[in-house]
């Protein structure tokens, strides 16, 4: 049998700069491919133009190790896609490492995690009219993927500790998210987050409603500290 391997984009040291774990330093494997096409998707080199090399999984558990963090967070591109990021959160979890996953939830898999970090697609990310999808093919795709409730119901099943972030653009996004969680099983208000879409820091004055939807509900409103600390490069 082939030794388990991954389609590896890049692999850094940074501080966790969204939800739960937000500034906890951090290990961070992204994987090189995505079943999904965002038309805001901030790491187009994991999905649109997929780039990276193959490595193996005892390779990326010797630098985890080697890195000395307690923390990984398996994220991509998408994941969950990849057979062997079961082989990867397994190895980390045998060393000792907390493994936390980020997945769209649109692929069901056995896997461990000790944070399922979930984030529901909403019709903001579908690619209308994008130069980089001349036939329209990967936006009918995407809209027909993007929420898988089976997929999503059988994550949340396994994981305990989770969290669903939602990338919001405007206040128009609110009934879809209520809509999502109407068929998802058992979310409790807190582990829900909302995110501001962009790739710079949002401006405080257009996000009253948002804070406002997040003080109502129970939700939690989700930064980038990242982008505020690193700008949007790759590697942070
Ligand atoms: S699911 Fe994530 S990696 Fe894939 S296209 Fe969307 S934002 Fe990018």
């Amino acid at each position: 049998m082939s030794e388990p391997s991954l389609p590896i984009a890049e692999t850094f040291v940074s501080i966790q700069g969204e939800g739960k774990l937000t500034g906890v330093p951090s290990w961070f494997a992204r994987v090189a491919g995505c079943n999904l096409r965002c038309s805001w998707c901030d790491t187009p080199y994991a999905s649109w133009e997929p780039k990276g090399a193959q490595r193996s999984v005892a390779g990326l558990l010797e630098e985890a190790r080697a890195s000395g963090i307690g923390h990984a967070v398996l994220t991509g591109g998408e994941p969950m896609i990849f057979e062997a990021v079961a082989d990867l959160a397994r190895g980390l979890a045998e060393i000792g490492v907390h493994v936390t996953i980020e997945t769209a939830g649109t692929v069901h898999r056995p896997v461990h995690s000790d944070l399922l970090s979930l984030s529901p697609k909403l019709a903001n990310s579908t690619p209308i009219d994008d130069p980089r999808d001349t036939t329209g093919a990967l936006a009918v795709r995407h809209e027909q993927s993007r929420l898988n409730f089976d997929a999503l119901n059988a994550l949340l099943a396994d994981h305990a500790e989770r969290q669903l972030k939602f990338v919001v653009a405007t206040a128009a996004d609110l009934p879809e998210i209520e809509a999502v969680l109407g068929r998802l099983h058992d979310v409790a208000p807190q582990d829900v987050l909302l995110m501001p879409e962009g790739v710079a820091s949002p401006d405080p004055d257009r996000l009253d409603w948002l804070v406002e939807s997040c003080l109502t509900r129970g939700w939690r409103y989700c930064h980038r500290l990242h982008i505020e600390l690193f700008g949007n490069t790759r590697g942070t």
